[in-house]
């Protein structure tokens, strides 16, 4: 197959890399070299000259829950056990059709915005179709939570999607059936994925065993009354209980204090952080910076419709950039390319290297160097953007 050369004004290859009138060679649906305009190449090929504009990965949404729709999000202001209750009622009323409509719609917003590998999180419904259908990259993980039992069959991989065991929450699920997804998903080879330190009432239900968030459970017909697992801060538990390790991603992270935050830095455990729908659900922000300084690298994920407005990852960045005044934009793009590549175990995705899947975006940008560039990536709105996968 003859190779695609596209050549653009400015090329991220990764961020704070760049090249001036650069070119990436690609042969089925991989780079074969990355380099200025003026390097050698033996390589003939087709010319797609996209002119003027930024050429970058494809971004990594490491977070969504696609089957949530909107209709949840006004009653985000109520509380977080309110909005819950509400998201159980959509989905138990949600017919097979309104989740296909939801799961479809959603994965064009994720293509649209230039989302070339997402982290999906949910029921037992085909999601993969959908995600596949539009050429984006996925790990599936399937929820469970609730008490152990054994565990559901899993739908089969494609080439470019694979399934794991999703634990929902440690205030959702017992602990050990948080071990056996865990173990479930090592033995597969998968990311072990789950929501951990989200909430006060995650936090109050965990160190009393009741409160709020336990009456709620009695009301959904959880026993959790031989959970082992009482007493404790939700970081505490999952570190006592062996939860965090270097197949972990665990998700929020929004209630570690510093000591819990070192703990985790050891483990190398990865983490997904989705600030808007912090903001949204709980008017708290997680701690990127203290993330950093201890050399967590988070990815980015936006949660979905159910707490956000948009599946942008785009918009979640200008989010960041807005409200993090210390995060130079290099740091920002990482978080939404490299570092969720790396979070959800796909090293040949979020950066442009030889070898790596030839997942890009064009965004149509005037600008005159990197820094212009970068900034702009992360602060402009309604960015206009040509998915290339
Ligand atoms: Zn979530």
């Amino acid at each position: 197959m003859t190779p695609t050369i596209h050549r653009a004004r400015w090329i991220m290859t990764e961020p704070g890399r760049w090249l001036e009138n650069g070119r990436v060679v690609v042969q089925e649906n991989r780079i074969l070299e990355v380099g200025g305009i003026g390097a050698s190449t033996n390589k003939d090929g087709r010319i797609i000259d996209h002119g003027d504009g930024i050429l970058m990965p494809a971004l990594v949404n490491a977070h969504t829950h696609m089957t949530l729709s909107e209709h949840a999000r006004s009653h985000a202001v109520k509380g977080f056990i309110p909005w819950v209750q509400t998201l159980i009622t959509e989905r138990n009323r949600q017919s097979p059709e309104d989740a296909e409509r939801t799961v479809r719609s959603g994965a064009t917003a994720l293509k649209n915005t230039g989302t070339g590998l997402a982290g999906e999180f949910g029921p037992h419904v085909p999601v993969a179709m959908a995600l596949k259908t539009l050429r984006i990259q996925a790990t599936v993980w399937i929820e469970c939570l609730g008490n152990d039992r054994d565990l559901p069959a899993l739908p089969e991989d494609t080439r470019t999607i694979r399934h794991a065991y999703g634990g929902h929450a440690p205030h959702t699920t017992s602990p050990d059936l948080l071990k056996r997804l865990q173990a479930a998903d090592t033995h597969l080879g998968q990311r072990f994925c789950l929501h951990l330190a989200e909430s006060r009432e995650e936090m109050t239900f965990l160190q009393e065993g009741k409160g709020d968030w336990a009456d709620f459970m009695t009301r959904m017909g959880i026993d959790f009354s031989n959970w082992d697992c009482f007493g404790k801060r939700p970081v505490e538990m999952a570190l006592e209980r062996g939860l965090l390790d270097q197949n972990t991603l665990a998700i929020h992270l929004l209630e570690i204090n510093a000591r819990e935050m070192e703990q985790f830095a050891e483990t190398g455990a990865h983490v997904c952080i989705c600030p808007r729908s912090n903001w949204m659900l709980h008017r708290k922000l997680p701690n990127i910076e203290a993330f950093l300084e201890l050399g967590i690298q988070p990815a980015l994920g936006t949660d979905s419709l159910a707490s956000v407005p948009t599946l942008s990852l785009f918009d979640e960045m200008r989010f960041i950039h807005d409200h993090y005044s210390d995060l130079s934009p290099d740091v920002i793009l990482g978080f939404g390319t490299i570092n969720g590549a790396r979070a959800l175990g796909c090293p040949d995705m979020g950066s442009l290297r030889p070898e790596n899947r030839s997942a890009m975006i064009h965004v149509d940008l005037d600008v005159n160097n990197p820094k212009q560039a970068a900034e702009a990536l992360v602060s402009v709105e309604n960015l206009v953007l040509h998915p290339i996968f």
